[in-house]
């Protein structure tokens, strides 16, 4: 009898949430892609190509000297396609690469990266991506691959847009690639001060959504070095600067029907994850481990709002 009761208690702590906010998995191997899969979550908020890009035998610029260029795109594609088939048809966002060049720097065919005293204020993100284009070429062709086998569940994500000329520059490129964004969701990432002060001029260029990087966010905001020991006291994602920041971006969004996420490692901690709902954010996604504690949060939170709307009627 015990073990009937247990198992009725069980069963209700397993059964789905269904919450009106999306909660979303971050994955950084495709190796991950079933066990992400399996936490029910509403798609992958964030896709982070470069740990498999960083796994491979050599740097991509290495592959493109080599006139390897099929051999490269085929790895992404391999690695891609794994996450846009486990989750399928749940929209999957492909963030394109973003590997400060100190990590490049340790693959074959990486000593010919530029030492930097700021990697993280450096060749990184999109301008990597826009001026070694090779690359980025090739992560397009590796989607449109992927859209043209029927996965258009895939999306694209720019990393660290500071400026609408970045996310123009983009789109042609992927136009020129033959890769139509009429079919696949276009994105980028709000990870700088100057992208969420400039996000009117973003959204002009057309984008479908935008997903907060709060990791950068707060330590581009703070000037807070996010590897950093001795200013690590002083990283708080919850900083009304970068809260002002978020909501300002949220609303703005609102009012021109962008979609609203975050991938940043805020995502997975419900007491940002409460406010960010309260700002009315149209996804979160988390890591693996937290998915679970999320959708309740965001659950509770979205009870709470109801509640207090219908008690004003
Ligand atoms: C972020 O900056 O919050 C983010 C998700 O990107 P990364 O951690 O890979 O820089
Ligand atoms: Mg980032």
């Amino acid at each position: 009898k015990i073990e009937k009761k247990e198992k009725e208690v069980v069963t209700a702590v397993s059964a789905p949430i269904i919450t009106a906010t999306e909660v979303k998995v971050n994955i950084s191997i495709p190796d991950a892609a079933e066990k992400a899969a399996a936490t029910g979550a509403d798609g992958v908020g964030l896709f982070r190509i470069e740990h498999m890009v960083l796994g491979l035998e050599k740097h991509p610029m290495k592959y493109i000297k080599d006139g390897e260029i099929d051999k490269y795109i085929e790895e992404l594609y391999k690695g891609m396609k794994k996450v846009a088939k486990a989750f399928y048809p749940k929209p999957v966002w492909i963030r394109t690469l973003d590997a400060p060049t100190d990590e490049f720097r340790t693959m074959e065919g990486g000593e010919d990266e530029p030492i930097e005293a700021n990697p993280m204020l450096g060749f990184r993100g999109i301008r990597r991506d826009l001026r070694e284009d090779e690359h980025f070429r090739a992560e397009i062709r590796a989607i449109k691959r992927l859209v043209e086998e029927g996965y258009t569940n895939v999306g694209i994500m720019l990393p660290l847009i500071t400026h609408p000329r970045e996310v123009e520059r983009a789109k042609q490129i992927i136009m020129e690639e033959g890769l139509s964004l009429e079919k696949i969701e276009f994105g980028v990432m709000v990870e700088t001060p100057a992208a969420a002060l400039v996000i009117e001029d973003i959204i002009k260029v057309g984008i479908d959504f935008i997903s907060f990087g709060t990791n950068d966010l707060t330590q581009y905001t703070l000037a807070v070095d996010r590897n950093n020991e001795n200013v690590a006291y002083l990283y708080d994602e919850t900083h009304p600067a970068v809260m002002k920041l978020i909501e300002r971006v949220i609303k703005i969004c609102k009012e021109h029907g962008v979609k609203t996420s975050i991938c940043g490692q805020a995502g997975s901690y419900p007491h940002v994850v409460a406010r960010l709902v309260e700002m009315g954010i149209d996804s979160v996604s988390a890591n693996i481990d937290a998915v679970q504690r999320v959708r309740e949060t965001v659950a509770r939170v979205e009870k709470k709002l109801i509640l207090e709307k219908l008690r004003k009627l």
